[in-house]
């Protein structure tokens, strides 16, 4: 982990503030939709823009190549989601999304794949963004409180509608199942 001194503190706060901001307690399911509705980026479903084959093509060419991405238009933020992901992936994914915004990193490096333009960032932008995003669907009093009932990584994933991997991350890399336990004991 390369994350500058203090990232991730910032980020707990951060998140705290902004489900405060949406009318939610700490612990409470984040709907990463209306975080973007607050925060004026519309989410639009990549299928809305090109043929739902084409998405299939891209993915059967480069699985994993597209989760989601970020354009600015005329002032405004879209985020493009991947139909093709489950729910709680395509969560996890606007979460990264709406970090980069929130981070304000450059949204100028265009890459193309398969003729269709995608955003790219720096690899600490990158570590960055799914620090926080995984932050803000998983912040630590929601974890500790899951954890605290038994709930594994999977279950959390299910019950918080996030991608299983991130709630494996933010269990592993914040120690809560530990702290659940000494406390408990
Ligand atoms: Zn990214």
């Amino acid at each position: 982990m390369t994350l500058p001194r203090g990232f991730k503190a910032s980020a707990e706060r951060e998140a705290v503030r902004l489900r405060k901001e949406l009318g939610l307690i700490d612990s409470a399911p984040l709907n990463v939709r209306n975080l973007a509705d607050h925060l004026g980026v519309k989410i639009v479903s990549a299928e809305v823009l090109i043929d739902r084959e084409r998405l299939e093509e891209l993915e059967r060419l480069q699985a994993y190549a597209f989760s989601a991405a970020t354009f600015e238009v005329a002032g405004r933020h879209y985020i493009v989601t991947n139909p093709l992901r489950p729910d709680g992936r395509q969560a996890s994914d606007i979460a990264h999304e709406l970090s980069h915004l929130l981070l304000q990193h450059d949204l100028s490096e265009i890459r193309e794949l398969n003729g269709t333009p995608f955003r790219t960032c720096q690899p600490e932008e990158e570590e960055q963004a799914t620090a926080f995003g995984g932050t803000l669907m998983l912040p630590r009093p929601l974890l500790l409180s899951a954890a605290r009932r038994g709930m594994k990584p999977a279950d959390i994933a299910a019950s918080y509608g996030v991608s299983e991997e991130m709630a494996r991350y933010r269990y592993n890399t914040t120690g809560v199942a530990k702290q659940a336990y000494t406390r408990s004991g």
